[in-house]
């Protein structure tokens, strides 16, 4: 699949369900309206969906919310995907997680050829773990991480850095990732969906994040790529990589292999613009998959170049209307 920019799309994230255990202040509003459960497709539909893509060459598949791992039966929706990185028509299968359930899946994923996953923590206070997720409790998520390793999956930590929140806790989060084994991701808070609070209240440059780090860390940039959108240093002093996503200060569009499938069957070609294929349709309207190929082809041919994320005081509407847990992350 090649975009109208000469992109070559190859990675498809999926969001199988916008519900959630958590309601992290920076994704969802705490009264949140879900999708009615008849607009959500089943799991035989997303298998399908997501086998159609793999057909097309999509080589890396991520599963990802809302929370994943609550979708009940979602354990049989990734041993069913499985299959095609038994045949290796897929390179990698993974998964981003809140880590509530990872004690409980942690082996089975391993088992199912699932090798690192993302886990997302902002914070190692307990306190404020509690006042960033509304609902999350810490040590639940350190469990379901010590499963992890137990299992012998990879981790990769991802923190949103938000502005008088955590922004006093990376030096932290850099020396206990270092000790636990895991690597590290920063990520910019992204202006998607209606939230409490101002953007721009929360909002902090990398940028200037990563200029901080330097004066206590020995930061060497590296070629390494996760296949995302983030650009990667290796921290000497622990040996372990840190990532950044940048999407406001520096722009990664022109390298984007991605688009992103909602757990209704809508495609979206660029998380931060608001066009979108209904997939849904084409696939319920016949057994065949041409109708459905021809309605992705179509779609790729629609990918933009990029997204036009803005945070300032000026604005007091989101980019983009949807919630992160809708097209995640
Ligand atoms: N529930 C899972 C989790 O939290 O990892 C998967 C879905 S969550 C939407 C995926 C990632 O998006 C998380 O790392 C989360 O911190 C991040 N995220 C959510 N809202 C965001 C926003 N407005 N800006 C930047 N990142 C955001
Ligand atoms: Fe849930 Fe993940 Fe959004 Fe937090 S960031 S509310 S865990 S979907």
């Amino acid at each position: 699949m090649i975009d109208p920019f000469g992109r070559s799309v190859t990675y498809l994230r999926v969001s199988v369900t916008d519900r959630c255990d958590f309601r992290c202040q920076y994704c969802m509003a705490e009264d949140m309206t879900f999708l009615p459960k008849a607009e959500i497709l089943s799991l035989e539909e997303l298998d399908r969906l997501c086998s159609a893509f793999v057909r097309f060459g999509i080589r890396k598949l991520r599963l990802t919310g809302g929370e994943p791992l609550v979708r009940k039966n979602v354990m049989g929706l990734i041993e069913s995907l499985s299959r095609h990185l038994a045949t290796g028509d897929l390179d990698e299968l993974t998964l981003t997680t809140n880590g509530t359930q990872l004690r409980k899946y942690a082996a089975d994923l391993t088992r199912l050829g699932i090798k690192r996953i993302n886990v997302s923590c902002d914070t190692l206070d307990p306190e404020r773990f509690a006042a960033i997720t509304r609902w999350g409790r810490f040590e639940q998520v350190l469990d379901g991480l010590a499963a992890a390793k137990q299992a012998g999956l990879e981790v990769k930590i991802n923190a949103v850095a938000l502005r008088g929140t955590n922004e006093d806790e990376f030096d932290r989060l850099i020396e206990w990732c270092g000790a636990e084994g895991f690597d590290l991701t920063l990520i910019e808070t992204m202006p998607l969906g209606e939230i409490s609070e101002h953007r721009i209240d929360q909002y902090l440059p990398l940028s200037l994040v990563r200029e901080r780090l330097r004066e206590r860390w020995t930061l060497t940039d590296i070629d390494y790529r996760s296949s995302g959108p983030a650009r990667y240093v290796r921290i000497e002093e622990t040996g372990r990589r840190l990532g950044f996503i940048t999407p406001l200060t520096h722009n990664f569009c022109e390298s984007c292999n991605r688009v992103r499938l909602t757990c209704a069957g809508r495609l979206y070609m660029c998380l931060g613009q608001d066009d979108e294929a209904d997939l849904r349709t084409p696939l319920r309207a016949s057994e065949s998959d041409e109708p459905l190929i021809a309605a992705i082809h179509e779609a790729i041919g629609r990918k933009p170049k990029g997204h036009d994320f803005v945070i300032d005081r000026g604005r007091d509407r989101p980019a983009v209307a949807r919630h992160m847990s809708l097209t995640g992350g």
